[in-house]
């Protein structure tokens, strides 16, 4: 099935008394890929008392939403709701991106439990969209994986399994395995609800390997989906040797709230019908039933119904299988009727729309000629990543005489140059640094930037490249004339204040030091001088 509950440890919460503290254990909750409702809630009623005791507007308002949403896990749909309005209130007034990103993550999962995967989905563009360089590895992986999911719900799984591919790499490269497994369960839970029993047991194998190689026990609601993929595929007697073991662990508490045994009980008398152990099924089936009518489970007790017919038509019991299929149909009618489906044509055109407006988005925020980013893009990404990041280094790149290439040879080679020059600082700075970015500021004139290495390392890394860059094979584009750069560098450490123009300001101020050196070379400010790389390769 697919789902994410789970108990959660409690030794960082129990001493958080700072504010500090409080706020690391609210990003703990925050970051968390599995949570056990009853447990959880209580805790974030303590972090949320806790947080209103120290009057610290923007951890009250995080910890409100945390416990919003364990409200929505327990069950508390309509509260959670009208809590999630007055979080939105508040994270819009006061700017905060991740906040709203956090909040419609938590919408869509709401929407999805009404039923709306119309509203569900809408709420998954919305998180993803607002990500932005500060968001957390944990945020990127969930926000995407809800996305996916969302469009699986919505019955476009064409459209979410490349999305569920990139968030499985993404979660790959960020070592996060817990997420991992919840993508991979998710996605194998869409195929497996689409009817693809290979590509189900595909993914669900690749699951299997990854949770073995990483010591990750298997949670109940994975146990689950295995089992239901077993059955889709004709291994029924491997089905009900799953489902015991994912009985057995529901029961030991760890993993989820009475309800989901309704679930797993239901799984476990499909996989015993389909071995032909029908008494073995009827028993487990009646108990699923009876979890459904003392939780008011109504989706489930549809299936329910379904898979009575089916047990009935087993036995040869054909008046009865008829008798209960009618049963079966009504509630299926019902079931539907309240689960907005006339809004299923809207989806595809949501989707659509959205995904053209992201690429204009794209477009407007990238340099024709080279296709690298531009100063839009930096005047709207570089201020959160400078406030993230204590040690972002920024190097302004300027290319030597490049009037010269214009004037002597043509414009025309003059843009080759630049667009070879663009490719060349990308890769190389991405070698160096994956999470760096290079963007055209104007002119012949770049920026990078690379948010976790600090000056020193920035200029070696900065000097390696200056060097790629004259070492180039130029005579096949431009002949006799060298093609040479100059770099500027700065530290968000050593800017005058903790600000783009400051910082800028810096690198700028080097940039002019490299040039009045002699042009071919990298300029970084130590305290007090300035420090020219070719002058120390030259010592
Ligand atoms: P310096 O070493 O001091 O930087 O000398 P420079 O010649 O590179 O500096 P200057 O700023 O005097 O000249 C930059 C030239 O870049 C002037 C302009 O014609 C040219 N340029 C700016 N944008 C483009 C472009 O998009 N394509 C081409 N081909 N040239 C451009
Ligand atoms: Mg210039
Ligand atoms: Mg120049």
């Amino acid at each position: 099935m697919e789902e994410e509950n789970r108990t959660g440890g409690g030794t960082l919460i129990d001493s958080a008394t700072s504010a500090e503290q409080l706020s690391a254990a609210l990003l703990e909750i925050e970051d968390r890929s599995l949570w056990n409702a009853e447990a959880d809630l209580a805790l974030t009623t303590e972090l949320e008392a806790r947080a209103v005791e120290l009057g610290d507007d923007t951890l009250v308002a995080r910890a409100r939403l945390c416990r919003t949403h364990l409200l929505a896990r327990a069950g508390d749909i309509a509260e959670a709701a009208r809590r999630l309005d007055d979080s939105m209130v508040w994270a819009v007034e006061h700017g905060d991106r991740l906040m709203q990103a956090r909040i419609h993550v938590i919408w869509s999962y709401v929407q999805r439990l009404r039923g709306d995967f119309a509203k569900s989905l809408e709420h998954a563009l919305s998180s993803v969209e607002l990500l932005d360089g500060t968001a957390t590895p944990q945020m990127r992986v969930r926000h995407h994986m809800k996305l996916a999911d969302a469009l699986a719900d919505s019955g476009a799984l064409d459209a979410a399994r490349p999305r569920f591919r990139q968030t499985e790499e993404l979660a790959r490269e960020l070592g996060l395995w817990e997420p991992l497994t919840n993508v991979l369960n998710n996605w194998a839970y869409s195929e497996y609800l689409a009817g693809d029993f290979v590509r189900a047991q595909e993914v669900a194998s690749r699951l299997q390997e990854h949770a073995e190689a990483h010591g990750i026990e298997l949670a109940t609601f994975t146990l689950d989906t295995i089992g239901a993929i077993q059955i889709g595929n004709g291994q029924y007697a491997e089905a009900e040797q799953t489902m015991l073991a994912c009985i057995e662990l529901h029961h030991t508490g760890r993993y989820d709230g009475a309800e989901y045994l309704a679930e797993y009980l239901l799984t476990l008398a499909r996989a015993q019908r389909g071995m032909g152990a029908t008494d073995r099924a009827q028993v487990n089936l009646d108990a699923s039933r009876a979890v459904c009518a003392e939780r008011e489970l109504h989706e489930v007790m549809v299936r329910v119904h379904q898979e009575q017919a089916e047990l009935h038509a087993a036995r040869g019991e054909i008046h009865e299988a008829f008798a209960t299929h009618k049963i079966f149909h009504e509630a299926y009618e019902r079931l539907r009727s309240k689960q907005h489906e006339a809004q299923a044509q809207t989806i595809f055109e949501t989707v659509e729309v959205r995904e053209e407006a992201e690429r204009f988005r794209e477009q407007a925020r990238r340099d024709a000629l080279t296709g690298l980013r531009n100063r839009r893009y930096i005047d709207e990404e570089l201020p959160a990543l400078i406030a993230a990041n204590p040690d972002l280094t920024v190097a302004i790149v300027d290319l030597d005489h490049f009037k010269r290439i214009n004037d002597e040879l043509s414009h025309d080679v003059g843009d080759q140059v630049l667009v070879r020059i663009a490719k060349l600082l990308e890769s190389e700075l991405l070698a160096a640094t994956p999470d760096g970015f290079v963007a055209r500021l104007g002119g012949e004139e770049f920026l990078m930037v690379l948010p976790t290495t600090a000056v020193a390392a920035a200029t070696d890394h900065l000097d390696r490249i200056r060097k790629t860059v004259s070492a180039y094979p130029w005579p096949e584009i431009t002949g006799t004339l060298p093609v040479t750069i100059s770099i500027g560098v700065a530290g968000v450490h050593e800017a005058s204040d903790r600000s783009q123009p400051a910082l800028l300001s810096t690198a700028d101020r080097n940039l002019y030091i490299a040039k009045h050196a002699g042009r071919d070379r990298v300029a970084s400010s130590q305290p007090g001088k300035a420090r020219t790389y070719r002058d120390l390769d030259a010592a």
